[in-house]
């Protein structure tokens, strides 16, 4: 709560006029009393100096179960916080692709969004990039203040250093060590992204702020429905092909020689780096394309082949009960070992067949 509506009021602000949005700083400052308080006070003065930043507001439950902080499902929409000399384009594809999926698996959050990029010399002026780093340390360390000048030098510059070096990305960042976690997106150069994927970009990282709502799930599985959704609700909103992209998926899942490695060895991508690094190679291939075909046949393989299910029922089932039980009860299999198996099997199909699987799955 804290930082977000005070920041949607910076926004306001600059797009008001001085005098009003003075009204709405001290009303926002007595409203939210606890923490960014000092602090906003001194960006908003900076915002306003320099014009180039702004805050803007759109439209509104364990790794396994063990003592995991989760994200709810919260009214507030998610704040976001960009350099607005930035190509303002490349925010509203980010924050429709993001609405979207905010529409189709609720509202969780706190989530910020940052959007940092530099297509010529947006960053060049050192006061634009030091506003963001303000806004995200002092979000982030709101609770953690003695860390606040270690972020501001370490990783909150380092986003706009990386920006400055042309790095395109996007992820989810959590923030759990206050209370309540706070989720953020962060983007930089999203201009970097080929259209029209910065859409399903969108579509993927909120996917991970909503998973983070439950308990957490295996690598493949958290990068597959991610994966799986980006395709399915950006051809429900006609940015890309659904068919075409699980084909493409499929292509490069079979790129990779069958004995190699399969789906169970992705369930935790930070062992992989402990203990065998010759696996990272296959990263993408089998997370993401092998894990958006696995969480496609879970969803063929349940009662009713609905894809609205498989974000209700089942994560509801993740939260109640853990991943492995939601697997077992959600496509009735029962165990893990036999779901790993029948979905090895259903690899060694046709082509044709596989797709003929996909047509069967209902919204
Ligand atoms: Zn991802």
């Amino acid at each position: 709560m804290f930082c977000e509506s005070l920041k949607s009021r910076l926004g306001l602000l600059r797009h008001v006029n001085l005098f009003l949005g003075l009204t709405s700083l001290i009303f926002v400052h007595l409203k939210s009393m606890m923490i960014c308080n000092y602090f906003l006070i001194a960006l908003t003065v900076l915002l306003m100096s320099t014009g180039t930043l702004k805050a803007d507001d759109t439209g509104i439950k364990s790794r396994e179960i063990k003592n995991e902080k989760l994200l709810s499902r919260i009214k507030q929409p998610p704040s976001y916080v960009r350099n607005t000399n930035y190509d303002k384009k490349w925010f509203n594809v980010l924050r429709t692709g993001i609405d979207k999926t905010r529409e189709y698996l609720g509202n969780y959050g706190p989530l910020h969004v940052y959007i940092i990029g530099q297509e010529s010399k947006e960053l060049e002026d050192k006061e634009v990039g030091e506003a963001i780093i303000k806004i995200f340390c002092h979000c982030r360390h709101a609770q953690t203040q003695h860390r606040i000048a270690d972020c501001l030098k370490g990783t909150g510059a380092s986003l706009i250093k990386r920006a400055r070096n042309n790095s395109t990305e996007a992820y989810l960042s959590y923030v759990d060590f206050i209370d309540p976690p706070l989720a953020e997106l962060i983007f930089i150069n999203p201009h970097g992204f080929d259209m029209p994927y910065l859409y399903t970009r969108g579509i993927h990282e909120y996917t991970h702020v909503f998973q983070r709502g439950f308990p957490s799930t295996p690598t493949w599985m958290t990068e597959g429905s991610a994966e799986f959704l980006a395709f399915y609700l950006g051809a429900k909103n006609e940015w890309i092909n659904f068919e075409q992209s699980m084909k493409e998926s499929m292509r490069m899942l079979q790129s990779v020689e069958n004995d190699e490695v399969s789906l169970v060895d992705f369930e935790d991508i930070e062992k992989i780096e402990r203990e065998r690094p010759e696996l990272k190679k296959y990263y993408r291939h089998i997370a993401y394309d092998a894990g958006a075909w696995a969480v496609a046949f879970l969803i063929h393989h349940s009662e009713n082949r609905s894809v609205k299910s498989f974000t209700k029922i089942f994560y509801q089932t993740i939260g109640r009960a853990g991943w492995k039980e939601a697997v077992k009860r959600y496509a009735k299999f029962d165990n893990i070992a036999e779901f790993y198996v029948s979905f090895e099997k259903f690899l060694e199909e046709s082509n044709e067949k596989k797709m003929q699987m996909l047509n069967k799955l209902k919204p």
